[in-house]
């Protein structure tokens, strides 16, 4: 079959975010957001080289959403297929696979029950990931499905890496270990450093710098370690989420304030982070014109976040006895110049010789090498594109 045009579909609560691949040229045809599914004034945006468009009609629920992505994709007008027979798969982003995925599947009645069996791991995620797959069997049911898991690639880490100090049982009984998350860009940027290395054999650390934050490491392109944990609160202190903390804070809240459990989750993870130590926002162009300006709470978030990523890649390379790459992507990987400069300097110890003068040049959104001819360790800035990475394995299972 012809493998032309890939749909990729990320399901959210009362979002779809979607956009319609050609994968033969990897070149993103139409794209846009589906939001207030389910919600009074929903509205369907949409851009592609034919022209954008801004629909205002109801979506009781994601199989209405996507049945108006699909008219808008054939739209006289604005469309940019003739029909839906131009749709040859479509790519589905699952946030929580379990253990049971470690790989992409083709989606059939089994692995839909397998995503439904990982809801209690992703309890906010999965059930959406899940209504965007039945919106499009509802629509679509002859056109293959691909689920793609963003835990799927912190399911090489080797047991004492993703096990809790925990007693053994809470792992048995409830599956409380660590997974990780961001897998996809993770796999994604790792796969395009070997190239830049011209090998397959390699030590390679990744940093994922957004709103949500990960590091990972990888050896010949396989997870050892990932920052994340059971869920996507443990590692960095991030946007609005705290990252590690002494867990013991958790029970100490909830006597010291009369907190209950769920506030103390809201709290964690939409109070902190670098929302919550600066008090001034969550976004990094905020806290460095508030930096500049003097606001110590904003310097101490910023401190804070870059010493938590050098942390990362100084016990990750410890943990693989070396390092060949480091990746720098994501929002802030990509863009933030002062981040990346507070992340790297003083890390010449690691053999890594970074032009800074460069760091703060160098165009953004690029794909950029920071470090100098002949440093041991190599430092690249490589942007993301989950939607690229899922549109690939879905050709490839589709085939
Ligand atoms: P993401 O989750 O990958 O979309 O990243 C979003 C975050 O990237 C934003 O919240 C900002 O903190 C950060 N970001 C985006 N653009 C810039 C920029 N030009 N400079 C610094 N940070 C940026």
């Amino acid at each position: 079959m012809d493998m032309k045009n890939i749909l990729i579909i990320n399901a959210g609560s009362s979002s779809l975010k979607y956009q319609l691949i050609d994968i033969d040229n990897e070149s993103v045809i139409a794209k846009g957001l589906c939001e207030r599914i389910g919600i009074d004034g929903s509205v369907l945006g949409y851009k592609s080289n034919k022209g954008n468009t801004e629909i205002r009609r109801d979506m009781k629920n994601h199989e209405d959403a996507i049945k108006m992505v699909l008219d808008v994709l054939v739209d006289e007008k604005v469309g940019v297929i003739p029909d839906m027979s131009g749709i040859a798969a479509v790519g589905h982003r699952v946030v929580h696979g379990g253990e049971k995925f470690s790989e992409s599947v083709l989606i059939d009645d089994d692995v839909i029950k397998a995503i439904e069996d990982c809801i209690p791991l992703g309890p906010l995620h999965n059930p959406a990931n899940l209504m965007g797959i039945a919106g499009c069997r509802a629509v679509m049911p002859k056109v293959p499905m691909v689920a793609v898991f963003d835990t799927a690639w912190g399911q090489s880490m080797a047991k004492e890496t993703y096990m809790y100090g925990l007693a053994y049982e809470a792992y048995e009984k409830y599956g409380i270990r660590r997974y990780g998350f961001h897998g996809t860009s993770h796999r994604y940027v790792t796969q395009r450093a070997l190239k830049l290395l011209g090998t397959d054999k390699a030590k390679v650390i990744t940093c994922h710098l957004g709103n949500g934050s990960s590091v990972s490491c990888s050896k010949d392109g396989r997870c050892v370690d990932t920052s994340m944990g059971l869920t996507p609160l443990e590692g960095l202190p991030m946007g609005t989420r705290c990252g590690n903390i002494d867990p013991a804070i958790v029970p100490y809240l909830m006597k010291r304030a009369d907190m209950s459990a769920e506030q103390v989750d809201a709290y964690m993870n939409k109070k902190s982070g670098m929302f919550g130590i600066s008090g001034v926002s969550s976004d990094f162009r905020d806290l460095w014109a508030a930096a500049n300006e003097g606001n110590e709470r904003a310097k101490l978030a910023l401190s804070m976040f870059a010493l938590a990523v050098k942390k990362y890649i100084g016990s990750y390379a410890a943990e693989m006895n070396g390092v060949d790459a480091i990746v720098f992507t994501a929002g802030i990987g990509e863009n933030d110049r002062g981040v990346r400069e507070l992340v790297l300097k003083d890390m010449d110890f690691l053999g890594i010789d970074v032009d800074f003068e460069y760091n703060q040049s160098c165009p953004r959104g690029e794909e950029v090498e920071l470090t100098k001819k002949g440093s041991k360790v190599r430092v690249f800035v490589i942007p993301t594109d989950e939607e690229m990475a899922i549109a690939r394995d879905t050709a490839a299972l589709a085939r």
